[in-house]
């Protein structure tokens, strides 16, 4: 299946051939060709997969010459910089299409929102909270609406938007086709999608909580006063490539950046006590590749869009599974390949075997010589892996299946 024979338009191939994308990404195989007959879709990927274009492509073709004068694509995202992101890669993808689009979010002025909302756009990109603020101002009309994209659905319920999206839900045409994406689909985000979906139709792509496939994950049982130590010589042994270090606590970034530095590393941190002209500015220096190593917390990491990710290190073992599956989701992006490299100190092996059964594979505990724990890991049963019919995401088998 490649891009000129899903049924996309000339303008879109267009578009694609100039980002340089030659092949579509797996989840962009199962879900265009889906999403061009105006079918519902359920879509488990995270970021990194290519699920953007995955729905904007669909989209974009649909709605054609544009200029209805009235928002005809929703798409809903938990925060300002996927927004961003999102409202980018429709220009790039509608290079060549008379769409116009807008993002509206929160934490800067409703001016300029409302007058892009107020001047007509097509497609709407926006976080809950805002849009409702702009739905409740008059500042919309979405009588019209065709389709509806719940991006990083789990996300959204994660930071407390379950009530908006419900009353965005309430207010939209039912006669409308939904896309609903999500890394992880636990029971409250499964609840979410039947409110969303026209149930019946919805097609159910990739694979409940499989990560992005081309990810190595290396587990390494160590002390956690030499976790440190773990990584700078980790660090020295893979010398090429980005490496984006997760730590639990913002002092921890801190300190162990430091640390890192210290030995030679160039690395920076942020985390959600700096501003966010300095996050910015770290951040661009990493995508740059001006430095190679950056440790974040988990929140100063949201929204962050990096390719060639070579390495995800957990320096702490997350307490959320899901957080997990989305951490070593910034690596092996697109098809690439890549390492997670969690530390767990005897402490998180808990933790660990809950993600390990939330993933459904066990990871062998690896000790690197000269940093052996003081008791050695116990490697923990096999889990058996469930085998569901038409499984997905990166898979070459994996085929849409009904729900
Ligand atoms: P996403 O999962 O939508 O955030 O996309 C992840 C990254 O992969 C983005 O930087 C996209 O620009 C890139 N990407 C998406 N589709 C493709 C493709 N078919 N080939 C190469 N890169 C892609």
């Amino acid at each position: 299946m490649s891009f000129e024979n899903m049924g996309l338009e000339p303008e879109f191939l267009r578009a694609l051939e100039e980002r340089g994308y030659t092949e579509p990404t797996p989840i962009q195989k199962e879900a265009i060709p889906v999403a061009l007959e105006g079918r519902d879709l359920v879509g488990s990927a995270q970021t990194g997969t290519g699920k953007t274009a995955a729905f904007l492509l669909p989209i974009l073709q649909r709605l054609g010459g544009g200029k209805r004068g009235k928002t005809r694509a929703l798409i809903l995202v938990p925060t300002r910089e996927l927004a961003e992101q999102v409202l980018n890669s429709a220009r790039a993808y509608g290079k060549f299409s008379k769409l116009k689009y807008a993002a509206v979010y929160g934490g800067v002025g409703m001016e300029p929102q409302t007058r892009a909302l107020k001047s007509g756009v097509d497609i709407v990109v926006a976080t809950p909270g805002r849009f409702l603020d702009h739905m409740g101002r008059g500042h919309v009309d979405s009588t019209k609406l065709e389709v509806l994209v719940l991006d990083e659905a789990d996300r959204m319920l994660d930071m407390g938007f379950a009530h908006d999206v419900n009353k965005i839900l309430d207010s939209l045409p039912v006669e409308r086709q939904t896309l609903f994406f999500s890394a992880t689909i636990s029971a409250d985000v499964d609840r979410l999608a039947r409110r969303a979906l026209n149930d019946h139709a919805a097609v159910e792509i990739g694979h409940r909580t499989e990560a992005a496939e081309g990810i190595e994950h290396v587990l390494v049982a160590v002390d956690k006063t030499e976790k440190r130590g773990v990584l700078a010589k980790k660090l020295e042994e893979m010398p090429h490539g980005r490496t984006l270090v997760f730590t639990r606590t913002k002092y921890g970034a801190d300190k162990l950046a430091r640390h890192l530095r210290k030995e030679g590393a160039n690395v920076t941190a942020i985390h959600g006590g700096k501003t966010q002209a300095s996050r910015n500015k770290a951040l661009d220096r990493f995508k740059k590749g001006k430095v190679r190593v950056l440790v974040a917390t988990d929140v100063a990491a949201r929204g962050i869009d990096v390719d060639n990710i070579a390495m995800v290190v957990n320096y702490d073992v997350p307490r959320d599974p899901e957080i997990y599956v989305h951490r070593v989701g910034r690596t092996a992006r697109a098809g690439a390949r890549g390492v997670a490299l969690t530390l767990m100190s005897p402490d998180e092996s808990m933790m660990m075997w809950g993600v390990e059964k939330f993933m459904g594979r066990t990871f062998h505990r690896h000790v690197v010589p000269g940093f052996e724990p003081a008791v050695a890991p116990v490697q923990p049963r096999e889990i058996k892996p469930v085998r569901r019919a038409g499984r997905g995401l990166g898979s070459r088998r994996g085929g849409a299946r009904r729900r």
